[in-house]
């Protein structure tokens, strides 16, 4: 009788701490992010949620160039005029981004930031801007006139009008520290989806891998590819929410730095890489370099692959991507 009741005694224990995928979804820098956990009971998933959502609130605050208080905000302030001092982690994400810009031959560059002046991507734009006004903009853009000086921790812009902007580098850098910061809490498994920034780790309850649809933004319905996602992230850079349909021709948000042009030809990139952060630079950069150059560098680059889906609804991948179509 008393092992009966043992016995029993720990079927309950088991059930009620067996582990559920508990998911919020919200708003935060401007997108749609979905923030899922594995717990044992919604308490307990509803805290560690809130906090990955303060420190992606604490991020925004640091990076946003909407908000006219924060950091990048006085940095892009002080342009032309003097050095400003930023926190270490600003300083660093800057660091990095100058990095991914030498990586890419300039294709990924923060201080794109000025074209905002020019190419607006929110249906306020009716015709082409000239050859001149966009010339006259570019001149401004350029990551060799971002200094950066590590002992006093300061950044500054050398000309006059430069903006910087972490518009296709931020998501992914709160999507990497907010997993981090879960992980550090004892969250054994989740996801941070950031608006197709994706950062997973750990397994779903029933032990299988986290897997990632892949669709084709032609046909959007029909998901193209099942993949898992392993203790990584993969992030998707699309033109297909964000563009401006000038004399027939369709315009992505992404600009090449080195000519002022939105970039053309690919509809969706798709970046897999061990963070968030560099998936998501490198998805936008293989836009701007274009399918055979985005792809050769993404080639050389270990433990990095990439789908990129052209405008014709071409899929072209990395060397080591398999994709069952069936
Ligand atoms: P999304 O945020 O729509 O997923 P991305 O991650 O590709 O897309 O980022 C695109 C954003 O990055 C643009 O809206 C703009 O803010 C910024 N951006 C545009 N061109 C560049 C570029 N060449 N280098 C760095 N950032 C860019
Ligand atoms: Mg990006």
């Amino acid at each position: 009788m008393r092992f009966f009741i043992t016995l029993l005694f720990l079927a309950t224990i088991s059930s009620s701490f067996s582990q559920q995928i508990y998911k919020r979804t919200l708003k935060l820098m401007g997108s749609r992010f979905d923030i899922t956990v594995v717990e044992k009971d919604k308490t307990t998933a509803n805290q560690y949620i809130n906090i990955a959502v303060e420190e992606i609130q604490r991020i925004e605050k640091l990076i946003s160039s909407w908000d006219k208080n924060s950091q990048t905000s006085l940095i892009n302030d002080n342009a032309g005029i003097k050095p400003v001092k930023v926190d270490a982690e600003l300083f660093d994400l800057i660091f990095r981004a100058i990095q991914i810009s030498k990586l890419t031959d300039g294709a990924f560059d923060i201080s794109y930031a000025s074209m905002d002046r020019i190419w607006k991507f929110d249906n306020s734009m009716k015709e082409m801007p000239s050859e001149e006004e966009i010339k006259a903009s570019v001149a401004r853009v350029g990551y060799s006139y971002i200094i950066l000086d590590k002992k006093k921790s300061t950044v500054f812009l050398t000309q006059k009008g430069m903006k910087i902007g972490f518009g296709a580098i931020g998501k992914g850098y709160a999507a990497d520290k907010a997993k981090n910061l879960l992980i550090s809490k004892g969250v054994k498994a989740g996801i941070i989806n950031a608006s197709g920034d994706m950062n997973t780790w750990g397994k779903q309850p029933d032990g299988s891998e986290w897997k990632v649809a892949i669709t084709n933004p032609l046909n959007k319905n029909n998901a193209f590819a099942l993949l898992p996602v392993v203790e990584k992230a993969v992030v998707t850079s699309g033109n297909y929410e964000k563009y401006v349909i000038l004399d027939g021709k369709r315009y992505s948000h992404i600009i090449d730095p080195r000519t002022g042009y939105p970039s053309t030809g690919i509809v969706s990139a798709t970046v897999f890489a061990p963070k968030a952060e560099l998936a998501d630079a490198l998805a936008t950069s293989v836009f701007v370099m274009g399918i055979e150059t985005g792809l050769n560098r993404i080639n050389q680059l270990k433990g990095i692959e990439c789908i990129i889906i052209d405008d014709q609804g071409n899929i072209h991948t990395s060397d080591h991507i398999k994709i069952d179509n069936k």
